[in-house]
């Protein structure tokens, strides 16, 4: 029995391992995709809308220039630590890429995902990690792609990829734009 009871600890310790990124204990790329393979099923299957957010440090290769990669992963640990303390909890947060974030937001449409992008842009601000070679800002800022899958758009998006294609399209107009906003979802961008 008790070494039952350690196997079942060792496996879930391992689960965890496989679904977490081993920099900044976010969950990783692997976790992302088991997601979104779920909400796009119960999307087409319901009905039910959803919408990501793809985040993008500006300049953050400056950063990493300026002060070294042990300071630069520094700065990504706090940048994951904030956005984890401003999503919801039935949202998720996942690693896309180097210092790129998808958040994944069930049951979330147009007006929500503008709310919840604008209010992550403005902690950033708040928190102020400083980011003395930016040419955006001397504090750290991000660029947010947004995209919205509604039943009405469902034909658009076979699978959960184009829809991050969205965002990603979106995320480039955000870095055309200026950076430090948001584009996608219909604003005006
Ligand atoms: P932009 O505003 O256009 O996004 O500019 P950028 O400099 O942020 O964009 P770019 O994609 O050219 O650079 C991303 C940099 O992120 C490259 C690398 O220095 C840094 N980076 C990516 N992953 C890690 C990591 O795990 N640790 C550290 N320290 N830096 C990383
Ligand atoms: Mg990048
Ligand atoms: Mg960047």
């Amino acid at each position: 029995m008790k070494r039952t009871a350690e196997l079942q600890t060792a496996n879930a310790k391992l689960e965890q391992l496989s679904i977490r990124d081993g920099l900044i204990g976010l969950f990783n790329r692997r976790a992302m995709e088991n997601k979104l393979t779920e909400l796009h099923m119960l999307s087409q299957r319901y009905g039910n809308p959803y919408s990501l957010i793809l985040i993008d440090i500006d300049h953050f290769k400056n950063d990493n220039d300026a002060l070294g990669h042990v300071q630069g992963d520094e700065a990504l640990q706090r940048v994951s630590g904030l956005i984890e303390a401003t999503i919801r909890t039935s949202d998720s947060a996942f690693r896309y890429g180097g210092e790129e974030f998808l958040i994944a937001l069930p049951e979330t449409s147009h007006d929500s995902i503008r709310l919840a992008a604008e209010r992550l842009r403005q902690n950033f601000e708040t928190e102020a990690i400083p980011h003395p070679d930016s040419s955006t800002a001397s504090v750290i800022t991000i660029s947010l792609g947004l995209a919205v899958v509604t039943p009405a758009q469902l034909s658009s998006y076979p699978s959960w990829e184009e829809v991050v294609e969205e965002a990603n399209r979106a995320l480039c107009r955000a870095k055309q734009g200026g950076r430090n906003s948001a584009a996608g979802a219909n604003q005006r961008d």
